[in-house]
């Protein structure tokens, strides 16, 4: 068999011609800088539309506003490209500061049309929505006005927002600033480092348990240490978004992240309802774990801990023939898509310094393209984030016929093919397994998966809720965060722990993230959806990629709910559409357990 020989070093040039200092890139900044500025005039007389004729003017403004989105989010794509591909590359890192510059003044001008267009009257609303230009943007316009609706006075939104700068975003900032100072004395393999929390965090999966155990006590002290500095930051942003919440007469700390996912909160209880009455399984494998690596009950420290040491490699060549093979196995348009990527060089993987850490895709949408950032070393793992990330790049294939503002999806539904693309490769690798030993690992790297998003992330989701709960009534002490968190992490793992991880409140970066309220639930919501999704692949075989693509196309313009049911014919407010998903995991740990009570 002689296959092409695909590149590992991706191509910019096709984009802008010479890298961080392509004048072409520097002429096409100008242009947008120039669009903005014409927006900025034009809506200096734009108001808020009084009668069904104005619909022409509206849809022009909005298209206008389109043609600038898309410039803007070519070069920063492009821009983002250039600082991961090279960390020392400092002209791109001052390219960055300038596009955010840009993106905050574009950012500003959009939320003043978007405010001004919502605030139509009830009837001359309805009329607009009818006419040719407007009704296929029906939805995200809804939306806005909804939106609007919900919140204060335009002057006080106003007010909120410039004093969040420093009273809210300000308190994610310093938490930043803390980690970033922390440092981690370890001894691995004979010699004596600093750490920095990042790396420290990486051991955790490393083959000696001697080396995870001193880590993970290593780093609960360095949290403990600075423990009331932590929760001070954490109840001062809490206490912000609680008072803004108040003010607009919000009483759920939930209204926010499920009016963000277009999700309902039936949907998000029925989730968790499924996912709480199956747990059975994942703990049986984690005791079972437990066991395979000579302790007594899983610890915190030992839930990334390798069960093997045999591992399949795979070059970049036969990586990228195996992925194919196994696509085209689904449906020819997502095969012959990925071919398209791999050949034109829409691909970074080489494995070499000064590259930034993980993986990641991103969309050039003036060009119709997309990258995929990663660094390949030859591991199933390696294999299973490139399929994941082409999962992302064939997602923005799939929106390519439809309107940019209406291919805006939200965080729920943004791993939806990128899971189901890695679930593809996952169970191709997991059939194609040599010895028992092999599928073994490639099993646990599923089930690890399953338990992170029904354990870890459930933990994560019962502690930020609860803390919010409390934090309305006053300041909640480092001494309580900690027994908060070590009574979520109990319950969520159904008590397959033994030693828990009470200062997770303190290290995980994503309870300090002002810009995206309870940043965790929606990874959940993805996976389960995007397991629905393969689940109805796997039966109904071949034809199946159509409806696939109709359903991406959808995913920015209805709530979760009508997505699913349209789509798949299923209410996902019940707890039976949630337990099917969790069955598909339920049979990996069935597998894992045959093979691991007949091995040892
Ligand atoms: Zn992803």
């Amino acid at each position: 068999m002689t296959t092409k020989l695909y590149s590992e070093v991706w191509d910019l040039d096709v984009f802008f011609k010479g890298g961080s200092h392509s004048p072409e890139l520097n002429e096409h900044l100008e242009k947008v800088k120039t669009q903005i500025v014409a927006l900025e005039n034009r809506i200096e007389a734009f108001s808020v539309p009084t009668k069904v004729e104005d619909a022409k003017e509206v849809h022009d403004l909005l298209e206008s506003i389109t043609a600038t989105a898309l410039n803007l989010r070519e070069a920063s794509a492009v821009i983002g490209c250039f600082v991961a591909a090279n960390t020392k590359d400092k002209q791109a890192l001052l390219l960055q500061s300038d596009v955010s510059t840009i993106q905050a003044r574009f950012s500003t001008v959009r939320l003043k049309v978007e405010q001004t267009i919502a605030k139509t009257e009830e009837d001359v609303w309805g009329a607009l929505l009818e006419t040719k230009e407007l009704s296929q943007f029906t939805f995200v316009l809804n939306e806005w006005r909804e939106n609007v609706q919900l919140q204060l006075s335009e002057a006080e939104e106003s007010l909120i927002t410039s004093l969040s700068v420093d009273g809210y975003q300000a308190w994610g900032q310093l938490y930043n600033q803390l980690v970033g100072d922390m440092e981690i004395e370890m001894t691995v393999d004979s010699m004596t480092k600093k750490l920095s929390v990042g790396q420290a965090n990486n051991l955790a999966s490393h083959p000696d348990a001697a080396v995870r155990k001193e880590v993970f006590e290593k780093l609960e002290a360095a949290w403990k240490e600075k423990e009331d500095f932590f929760a001070s930051a954490l109840n001062h942003l809490a206490g912000f978004r609680l008072a803004v919440y108040n003010k607009r007469g919000w009483d759920s700390v939930l209204q926010e992240p499920l009016m963000r996912n277009r999700m309902s909160q039936e949907t998000l209880d029925a989730m968790w309802g499924a996912i709480q009455a199956n747990k059975q399984p994942f703990i049986d494998y984690l005791t079972t774990k437990a066991k395979m690596i000579g302790a007594e009950k899983m610890n915190w420290y030992d839930l990334n801990a390798p069960i093997t040491s045999q591992t399949t490699k795979m070059s970049y060549q036969e990586g990228a023939a195996f992925i194919l093979a196994h696509f085209g196995k689904f449906g020819p348009e997502l095969e012959a898509f990925s071919r398209q990527a791999f050949e034109e060089g829409w691909i970074e993987a080489e494995d070499r310094p000064n590259k930034r850490p993980g993986g990641f895709c991103t969309g050039m949408p003036a060009s119709q393209q997309s990258r995929i950032f990663m660094t390949y070393s030859g591991s199933m793992s390696n294999v299973a984030t490139l399929a994941h990330e082409l999962g992302h790049a064939f997602h923005s294939y799939a929106l390519r016929p439809v309107h940019y503002l209406n291919r805006q999806y939200a965080m729920g539904v943004a791993e939806t093919a990128s899971t189901f693309a890695e679930m593809i490769v996952a169970d191709a690798a997991l059939k194609s397994a040599q010895t028992e030993d092999e599928k073994l690992a490639l099993l646990e790297d599923k089930i690890k998966r399953s338990a992170t998003f029904f354990m870890n992330i459930h933990a994560r989701f019962l502690f930020e809720t609860r803390f919010y709960e409390e934090r309305k009534e006053g300041v909640v002490s480092a001494a309580r965060l900690n027994e908060l968190t070590e009574e979520a992490q109990k319950e969520a793992y159904g008590d397959a722990l033994d030693v828990v991880h009470p200062h997770f409140w303190a290290s995980k970066l994503h309870f300090y993230i002002t810009g995206t309220p309870f940043y965790n639930f929606p990874y959940t919501f993805g996976y389960l959806f995007s397991l629905s999704i393969y689940a109805k692949a796997l039966t109904e075989g071949e034809g199946f990629e159509k409806k696939y693509i109709d359903l991406l196309r959808d995913t920015a313009v209805m709530s979760v709910e009508d997505l699913a049911m349209k789509h798949l014919g299923e209410d996902i407010t019940k707890e039976d559409f949630w337990a099917k998903g969790v069955a598909l995991c339920v049979k990996d740990v069935e597998e894992f357990l045959k093979i691991a009570s007949k091995e040892r």
